[in-house]
């Protein structure tokens, strides 16, 4: 039997319900398609900082690095607000995907047909739903390059500097190209070419990376602000989207806000191995922590994404996510529930995922 260790980290707040349900939907459907996971806990954020003193404890680290792949909840909350800001719970998450390596930030921006009354689309945009995967560049670009104060004609000026190293982009050209390999095989590269020099290298060598090693993936080009439209106007036409740290920040939001419900986002986070950190978007929540009010569909999502991505598992990814529309027709938690269907806490939206599985 097919064996994986996975490395969970709960988190704080709501972290460690909607982490139980995504471990009984991975269980069930190890069940079901022939493999065994074995999980190692360990601490991250406000739970490591009261247990250890800091928000990333080492033996965190080993575990992750010694494990498949990671499951994350999210970490946080008001209790920690007052640690100062070097042991603050987000470090802990900073640290920790620096330690991985994580250079390729995964945000799928799906409708399910269920829930296309969330969007803030109009139904004739969005079809029959969508399905787009934005791949963001996580280390590098403006965010990380030189910046500083200083006089210009006698004014005060502030500057930073977008700068990309060839291998730099060629690494995140072939996890997009990958991932359009598993999906429709078409990949749009996102740069302002017209204008910035660093997006006219980043245009080349995204391009040769595609002729070369993805003949069979279809690759284009778009301008970020006419992709930004276009996210709008007809997202329809997009299946994986590979763009630069702060052009993927912006619109990785874009995207996501299309499908209308942060309980419902999944994301990964990707290096230069098969392991990767797989979370929801969302925040630990903690105004509906223990009440049972969580929607876990974001977290069981992000499951899925783990078992395609770094667990070669893509029959049992493919197998949960059509569990997760098979559970919306009825039921829905609370952030999501409209007139019509069940209102479920988040233990039997776990429940009615594994039944459908
Ligand atoms: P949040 O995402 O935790 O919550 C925003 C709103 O969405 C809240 O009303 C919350 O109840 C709701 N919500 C979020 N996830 C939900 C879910 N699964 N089901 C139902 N409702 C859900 O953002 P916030 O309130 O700004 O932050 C709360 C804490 O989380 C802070 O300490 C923040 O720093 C932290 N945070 C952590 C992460 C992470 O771990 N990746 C991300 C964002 C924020």
């Amino acid at each position: 039997m097919r064996e994986y260790n996975i490395a969970v980290l709960k988190g704080d707040g709501i972290g460690p319900e909607i982490v139980e349900e995504a471990i009984r939907v991975l269980d069930r459907a190890g069940e079901k398609f022939g493999f065994r996971l074995r999980y190692h806990y360990a601490l991250l954020g406000g739970c490591a900082i009261d247990e250890t003193g800091v928000p990333l404890p080492q033996e965190t680290v080993d575990a992750c690095k010694a494990a498949d792949s990671t499951l994350l909840g999210a970490v946080g909350g008001p209790k920690w607000d007052g640690v100062p800001g070097d042991r603050r719970p987000e470090k802990g998450l900073l640290g920790i995907r620096g330690a991985l390596g994580l250079f390729a930030n995964l945000r799928p921006a799906v409708i399910f047909p269920e829930l296309r009354e969330a969007s803030p689309l109009r139904p004739e945009i969005i079809g029959s739903g969508l399905d787009i995967l934005v791949v963001r560049e996580l280390t590098g670009g403006i965010y990380f390059g030189e910046r500083g104060r200083r006089t210009v004609e006698g004014a005060e000026a502030a500057y930073d500097t977008e700068q990309y190293t060839v291998p730099e982009i060629e690494r995140i050209a072939r996890v997009a190209f990958q991932m359009a390999r598993k999906r429709q095989k078409r990949v749009c590269s996102v740069d302002k070419a017209n204008v910035l020099e660093s997006s006219r290298l980043w245009r080349s060598v995204v391009a040769r990376i595609g002729e070369e090693e993805f003949p069979d993936v279809a690759l284009s080009h778009m301008y970020v602000d006419n992709c930004a439209m276009q996210l709008v106007r007809n997202p329809g036409q997009f299946d994986v989207i590979v763009t630069s740290n702060i052009f993927g920040d912006i619109l990785s939001d874009e995207a996501s806000m299309i499908s209308g419900s942060i309980g419902m986002l999944a994301s990964a986070s990707l290096g230069a191995g098969k392991a990767g950190l797989y979370e929801p978007i969302h925040g630990s929540a903690p105004d509906i922590a223990g009440t049972g009010r969580a929607n876990p569909l974001a977290t069981i999502l992000s499951a899925a994404m783990m078992l395609r991505y770094s667990l070669e598992e893509p029959e049992a990814a493919a197998a949960i996510e059509a569990a997760v529309s098979q559970a919306l027709k009825t039921a829905r938690t609370a952030d999501i529930w409209t007139e019509g269907t069940r209102q479920v806490s988040c233990k039997e939206m776990g429940a009615l995922v594994c039944e459908a599985l």
